[in-house]
């Protein structure tokens, strides 16, 4: 009916934060509506459906929020990772750039068997720092990673050019 509302509707935008200049999509908006967040999560996993995979990796925090349901959905585990100094066994750590400075992140080393078929699940891309220096973590755990997915992309980031060679997609672009 004519009273449907789309994803995007649930974002709220939120002009000149964290500084003047930058509009800030805000997911909280989605998640606290059930239909937004329903929505969500089946739009996401919608573009996974004929994707081969083992394993759901998503990042602190809100790779949590969709990649968890995502995982029990489609009988599928997920492995989180995490910033430094979280994860309570052997891990592997690996440092990126921020607007302003640096993170580092880490996942448990066991976590990924050589071999397996990793999807990355985010609620947004930006510049893809996060998300580049998760794809390098897979890899020298022996992981392939055979797709990246968002609900969000801020495209005049160019997040995908630091994703170059992966399959990316996401459910809602801003330019
Ligand atoms: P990256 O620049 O792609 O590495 O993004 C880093 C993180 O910043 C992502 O995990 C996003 O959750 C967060 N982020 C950047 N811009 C926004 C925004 O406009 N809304 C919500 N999160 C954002």
């Amino acid at each position: 009916g004519c009273k449907m509302k789309k994803l995007e509707d649930y974002v709220r935008s939120i002009p000149d934060f964290p500084e003047p200049g930058i509009i800030f999509r805000d997911v909280t908006t989605v998640l606290q509506d059930k239909d937004g967040l329903k929505l969500a999560i089946d739009s996401i996993q919608d573009l996974l459906k004929d994707v081969d995979f083992d394993v759901i990796v998503g990042p602190e925090s809100r790779g949590f929020i969709f990649g968890v349901p995502i995982a029990y959905n489609m009988n599928k585990a997920f492995i989180p990772v995490r910033k430094k100094g979280k994860l309570p066994c052997e891990t592997i750590e690996m440092d990126y750039d921020l607007e302003y400075g640096k993170a580092t992140i880490e996942i448990h080393k066991d976590a990924i068997k050589p071999g397996q078929k990793v999807v990355i699940i985010d609620d947004l891309i930006a510049t893809g720092g996060t998300i580049e220096a998760i794809t390098k973590l897979i890899k020298s755990l022996g992981g392939e990673v055979v797709k990246i997915v968002f609900l969000m992309e801020l495209k005049g980031l160019k997040g995908r050019d630091k994703l170059a060679g992966f399959d990316v997609e996401a459910v809602i672009q801003y330019e």
